[in-house]
């Protein structure tokens, strides 16, 4: 890319940001009911272009399990429209809060303020979902929205421009596309709040640009996220539960069960009821339109160069899919598990993000919580178990974005829970009431009453502002 070009992106750019700022100062903060409105013409449209919506994956994907484009993209967009529409006019009250007894009868409120223009930018693993959801949060919150999807879903890309702007005018929501150049252009941009969905070594190149305008960030990042299976878990429902969340989206999930811990003695039991429970989602071997193709070739070679870094390291590499029944160049990948995988390989050192399953042995609990913490801290941990104990050790000693216990990937689904991560997974979150508070500024507001004590701690002091250090 030419300096020239990029000067064009960012004047663009930067032109989309001042037409949406110059409407939010003329137009101020909108009413309750056009947030529901905006929110409800949002939803209305993602259900009746349904049809074109799962094309659009299908063709970024090479093959997209419809099923996973409905209950993956689909159903959390719906749900978290209709959970921001029940509980926004809650939000959007005046929170009150207690004054010191001699401030009585004055009063303190929280007001949540729509920041004003948020830059979002998202990734290409669930390239609908994983930009509506911080769009209808932003817009419930008041705010306008920069939009920068990934250019590694060019037809998700090309429907979301096109959808968004049928809904709103450009100065309320506009659609940028574009790579890693615009990317940078667009994270260089003085937002009032930029939220980023991707990995954490371009999370902290985003960070980076943020700061140079103090711009906050909300940043949703990537990692490995452990499955620690305790000794007393029933081996066939949890090797069914990371099945399910290690194959949806052939693994390109960024809250996947990265690697199972599983006590030494249960290795091969669990090996066993895994390859059973790949047998029972794919019962049609992964030449079925129901398992996901890999997003690129680059992607692809990325997943066969961890495998043979795995294998030339001592792991042993298991073939654990019904058939290998791939049809054409379609880009899909076959499930391994990956028995002694150990720090030196790189498949114990980088995010998987594909349907490669490391399994990981451990004596004791504490040996299984000592290798969660000498890694970076995980976006997601799963425990499984029904012991009380070991359950409360593991949660209490390690720190992770969320956690679900006995299952996987579930609490991203809870739209009551913040979701976000920690250190290298990232910081802020949003869903939840905590998504509403993100994208707002929380004012607080401090009314003085008519009749009030202040004038007794003006100069010249008296005794009485004793009362104040105590
Ligand atoms: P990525 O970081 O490569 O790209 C994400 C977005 O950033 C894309 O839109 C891309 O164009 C843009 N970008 C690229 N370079 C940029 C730059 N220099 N400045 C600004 N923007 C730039 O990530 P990806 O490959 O699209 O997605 C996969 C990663 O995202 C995985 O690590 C995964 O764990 C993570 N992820 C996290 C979550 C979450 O909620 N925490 C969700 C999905 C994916």
């Amino acid at each position: 890319m030419t300096a020239h070009i990029l000067f064009k992106d960012e004047f663009l750019l930067s032109g989309i940001l001042s037409r949406q700022r110059a409407a939010f100062r003329h137009d101020g903060p909108p009413p309750l009911a056009q947030r529901k409105a905006d929110l409800d013409k949002l939803k209305a449209a993602v259900l009746a272009r349904r049809q074109e919506i799962e094309e659009a994956l299908n063709a970024d994907f090479g093959n997209r399990s419809a099923y996973e484009t409905r209950i993956m993209e689909l159903v959390p967009v719906v749900q978290t429209i209709n959970y921001l529409r029940r509980n926004l006019k809650k939000w959007m009250r005046p929170e009150r809060r207690r004054v010191a007894v001699h401030f009585i009868p004055g009063r303190s409120c929280i007001v949540y303020q729509p920041l004003g223009v948020v830059g979002i930018v998202s990734p290409w693993n669930y390239p609908l979902s994983l930009a509506l959801m911080p769009l209808a949060t932003a817009l419930a919150a008041g705010n306008r929205v920069m939009l920068k999807p990934s250019e590694l879903a060019p037809a998700t890309t090309a429907f979301l421009k096109q959808l968004l702007q049928d809904l709103y005018p450009e100065n309320q929501v506009s659609v940028v596309t574009g790579g890693p150049d615009v990317g940078a252009a667009f994270a260089s941009l003085p937002f009032d709040h930029l939220a980023f969905t991707g990995s954490t070594s371009v999370g902290r190149l985003v960070m980076k640009k943020a700061a140079e305008n103090l711009v906050p960030v909300t940043l949703e990042l990537g990692g490995k996220s452990p499955a620690v299976i305790g000794s007393d878990a029933n081996i066939e429902t949890a090797a069914m539960s990371v099945a399910y969340g290690k194959l949806a989206n052939a693994g390109q999930t960024c809250i996947a069960p990265d690697y199972v811990l599983v006590p030494d003695e249960h290795a091969e039991t669990f090996l066993d009821a895994y390859r059973d429970a790949v047998a029972k989602l794919h019962p049609d071997g992964i030449g079925s339109d129901n398992y996901t193709s890999i997003i690129s070739i680059r992607h692809l070679n990325r997943l066969r160069d961890l495998i043979s870094d795995a294998k030339k390291k001592g792991a042993r590499v298991i073939e654990v899919a019904p058939s290998r029944l791939i049809r054409g160049n379609n880009r899909k990948f076959a499930p391994v598990a990956i028995l002694g995988a150990t720090g030196e390989m790189a498949i114990m050192r980088e995010e998987i993000f594909g349907p490669l399953l490391p399994i990981v042995t451990y004596r004791d609990v504490d040996e299984a919580i000592d290798f969660i913490n000498d890694r970076p801290r995980p976006l997601a941990l799963y425990y499984f178990g029904g012991d009380c104990e070991s359950r409360r050790k593991v949660l209490e000693r390690t720190t992770s974005g969320n956690v679900t216990v006995n299952d996987t990937l579930m609490h991203y689904v809870q739209n009551d829970l913040p979701f976000g991560g920690v250190g290298a997974s990232g910081m802020g979150a949003y869903h939840g009431p905590e998504g509403f508070k993100s994208f707002s500024h929380a004012k607080g507001i401090f009314e003085q009453s008519r009749w009030n004590l202040g004038g007794l701690f003006h100069p010249p002091f008296n005794r009485l502002t004793d009362i104040a250090i105590r």
